[in-house]
């Protein structure tokens, strides 16, 4: 190892240099560790050296993968592999979080002792589909690392044209603003529709991701095609005495100037005595007034939530956020859980059926038309239905008295046949 030679890394170097934590920085680190994969990195960093002077990629695709799997490894070969052998093939393997992203420090140190063994030593924790991404593997490596993790009951995720891993946020264990068990949700609907990720055979990429609140901490509205977020439609808890408190503490001018005037439909207002009163029909749910008063406000007891779909970066019709499709649907029950995951089976079966090729699910309403998506998969307009938070509803409201009164006319016959 004494006599590797180290590539010069000038303009990498010039990453090092700003606020915050470089990756070159980590890859020096395991360059220089001594360890055997330090060729590899010490190889990989004078390719990508390589690119910045050259503005080109020298990444090309392939296909590897491992027994039983049609997805889940992203091949990588280097088209400059006579001027870094080391770092030739360096693949990743895409490999499925548990929900909530829990871990035991036991369970790292084995991920990292694997990945030191059969990989250059560089996991990211974790990628925009939340998965563990083991980078850096010989194509002859690959197998005997995805055993190992598979023994530590790891699984791998979703790549290319399938049902991607999934994303939920720490939600239920640890978090007071969650409205339901993402990481139940999650591992019904994934558990349930596996072979879509090991097996691609969707026209495009399918995401779910779960977030229990409006805080939406894994970005599922603009990341997801199909996105649940915690919700509720009672009142928001209050608290007087911790109401009180803060207001004491942090002052009148603070609390008016922070949360009252902060609320995007002005929908919280501040009597003389101090006390509040929140006009619960207004709010939006933004989630701003609980975040800044955790004490003294929490979501209401009626929780839920809502289902949005289509969100997605650039690709064909530019970035979308996630259309309202079902504004509140209760989950407590296990009953409601299977029906959540019958309505994802519908939804990837209407996907599998009518979008095009590489073609995302909000590129599919958008083509087919919101009417003929709702059609399709049984659901009825409803006046909650809103294209973007805090404007108005995209179901067409001209003659809404006579349409609200089918609507309800629609509900009670339905609450009758229950
Ligand atoms: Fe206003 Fe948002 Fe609080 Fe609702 S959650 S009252 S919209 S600040």
């Amino acid at each position: 190892m004494s006599d590797m030679k180290i590539h010069s890394t000038e303009l990498l170097d010039e990453l090092e240099t700003g606020p915050w934590p470089s990756f070159v920085t980590a890859l020096k680190r395991l360059r220089d560790s001594g360890k055997k994969y330090a060729p590899m990195v010490n190889d990989l960093m004078g390719q990508l050296e390589h690119s910045y002077e050259e503005r080109l990629g020298f990444w090309k695709g392939g296909t590897v993968s491992v027994f039983g799997y049609g997805g889940g490894i992203i091949p990588r070969f280097s088209e400059v592999a006579d001027a870094y052998p080391a770092s030739k093939e360096f693949h990743t393997l895409r490999v499925m979080p548990p929900a909530g992203m829990h871990y035991t420090t036991d369970l790292l140190r084995s991920m990292s002792d694997i990945w030191e063994e059969h990989g250059s030593g560089l996991i990211a924790f974790h990628g925009q589909s939340g998965d563990i991404m083991f980078q850096g593997c010989t194509t002859e490596q690959t197998q005997p690392a995805f055993d190992k993790l598979n023994a530590l009951g790891f699984d791998l995720g979703g790549a290319g044209p399938a049902l991607r891993t999934s994303m939920s946020c720490v939600g239920h264990a640890r978090c007071e603003m969650s409205c339901y068990d993402e990481a139940k949700a999650l591992r019904m609907i994934i558990n349930e529709y596996l072979d879509e990720m090991h097996r691609p055979a969707l026209p495009y990429k399918f995401k779910f991701k779960f977030s229990g609140c409006g805080n939406d901490c894994v970005n599922a509205i603009h990341r997801s095609d199909f996105a649940v977020i915690g919700t509720w439609r009672d009142d928001i808890k209050i608290n007087p005495e911790e109401v009180t408190a803060y207001i004491k503490e942090a002052g009148r001018k603070y609390f008016i100037d922070n949360v009252v005037t902060r609320c995007p439909s002005n929908a919280i207002s501040l009597n003389d005595d101090d006390t509040i009163e929140i006009d619960n029909r207004s709010c939006v749910r933004c989630m701003h007034c609980l975040n800044v008063m955790p004490k003294a406000l929490s979501p209401g007891d009626d929780k839920g939530a809502s289902i949005l779909m289509g969100g997605k970066r650039s690709l064909k019709i530019g970035d979308l956020m996630g259309t309202m499709i079902k504004p509140f649907i209760k989950l407590d029950t296990d009953e409601d859980y299977e029906e959540l995951v019958e309505f994802a089976g519908e939804v990837i079966d209407f996907f599998a059926d009518n979008a095009l090729e590489h073609e995302r699910v909000g590129e599919t309403i958008d083509r087919v038309g919101m009417p003929d998506f709702l059609d399709a998969l049984g659901i009825d307009p409803n006046p909650n239905m809103i294209a973007h938070p805090r404007t108005s509803s995209y179901v067409n409201t001209a003659d809404f008295d006579e349409e609200a009164a089918k609507y309800f006319a629609k509900q009670e016959k339905a609450k009758a046949a229950e």
